[in-house]
């Protein structure tokens, strides 16, 4: 039974702790395909919103409610770092990808898309393939991230490893003053489709990598694939290494891991990497840590679908995607001279950007 206390906390939707002035959140409920999902539209100052739907089971609604909240805001401020003419939405479905997902449903879920005009773009994220997103393409243009044979830009994964690797660089150069990685020791947490790809640019580089993974028969894959050093288990922040790449799940970076690493660069592809923004990013600034901001480096799959929507090539796709190296130096180096965290370094570049276009469009 729930507290009349933690009923407080949870009884209003603008009330959420993730909530951060969305401009508007649709419901979405159909009784005959089972659909209950909910779209998130954080910001759409700079374009269109633009961003995933997930699909996964959820302990109640309000954890499925602040996950959109929460991810759609993250959209915006990747978007307008990076440069893109996007704003940040999100969609979750409620239900188990495995048995629940049916084409009925995900036309049913076009339909919600299609309805809200073009001001919320969406895509895939867990629990949805291409597949997914070419039966939303028969029911609505507002989608990206289909299949190649229609046209789509095709796996993301590998560009948003580049940005990763290239962010890596970036921060290993304002950090220890060279962006080699020759000889660095790389830790690499999570060896899945964007953790391998960027393994593989370590070990063409000659950096020292080690891997871990909680599916054993990965690890052995990737292990054998690249002659890199492996960790069983997750207890592996205090073991020696240069740099920690985490690219499993967010929140590694918490009260627990902080105190421990023995890392001085932190760079991966995981979204919402520190537990808490302000008190984590803090405690890595106290410590000498340099942690190259998640939504900054982990762009290059959201530009890789931006093209399909301005029509640019792989050469434009490549070209955004190595500048990366230049925003996340730019960002450490403002950090630097305005005594911030580097998190809320780059939060404040893309809300001035943001902040930018409002004041132009009300002109
Ligand atoms: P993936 O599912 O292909 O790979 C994740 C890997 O992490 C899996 O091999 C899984 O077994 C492993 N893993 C899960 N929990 C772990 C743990 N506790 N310790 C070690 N390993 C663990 O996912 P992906 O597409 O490679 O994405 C990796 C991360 O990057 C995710 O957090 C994702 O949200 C983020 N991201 C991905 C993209 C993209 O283009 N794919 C873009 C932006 C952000």
């Amino acid at each position: 039974m729930i507290s009349p206390k933690e009923l407080q906390k949870y009884n209003t939707v603008f009330g959420q702790h993730s909530f951060d002035n969305h401009e508007q959140i649709v419901f979405c409920n159909d009784k005959d395909t089972g659909l209950k999902a909910i779209i998130g539209i954080h910001n759409t100052v700079l374009g269109p919103a633009l961003g995933g739907t997930r699909m996964m089971q959820y302990e109640n609604e309000w954890e499925a409610l602040n996950d959109v909240l929460r991810l759609s805001r993250a959209m915006t401020y990747k978007s307008a770092i990076t440069g893109l003419n996007l704003g940040g939405g999100k969609a979750v479905i409620i239900g188990d990808p495995e048995t629940q997902k049916t084409p009925e449903l995900m036309k049913r879920f076009a339909d919600y898309v299609h309805s809200l005009n073009g001001k919320y773009i969406t895509a895939e994220d867990v629990g949805m393939c291409p597949d997914d997103m070419d039966i939303v393409r028969d029911v609505t243009p507002y989608v990206t991230g289909i299949s190649e044979s229609r046209g789509g830009a095709g796996n993301p994964s590998p560009i948003t490893a580049y940005g990763v690797y290239m962010g890596m660089k970036a921060a290993a150069r304002y950090q220890f003053g060279s962006d080699v990685l020759e000889g660095r020791h790389v830790f690499v947490q999570g060896v899945g489709s964007v953790g391998e790809a960027l393994v593989e640019h370590l070990v063409d580089e000659g950096a020292k990598v080690t891997i871990s993974d909680i599916n054993a028969d990965r690890l052995i894959e990737v292990r054998d694939k690249y002659h890199v050093g492996v960790f069983k288990g997750d207890e592996f922040f205090d073991q020696d290494m240069d740099i920690y790449a985490p690219c499993a799940l967010g929140a590694t970076i918490n009260d627990k891991s902080i105190g421990r690493l023995k890392a001085k660069v932190i760079a991966g592809a995981a979204n919402n990497q520190l537990a808490e923004e302000v008190k984590h990013g803090e405690m890595l600034k106290q410590r000498g840590i340099v942690y190259a901001p998640d939504f900054l480096i982990n762009a290059g799959g959201i530009i890789n679908v931006y093209a399909e929507l301005e029509d640019y090539d792989r050469q434009e796709i490549m070209r955004k995607t190595e500048n990366i190296f230049n925003t996340t130096l730019e960002i450490l180096e403002h950090a630097h001279e305005n005594d911030m965290t580097t998190h809320a370094a780059a939060l404040n570049i893309a809300q001035t950007r943001i902040e930018t276009r409002r004041r132009e469009n009300s002109k």
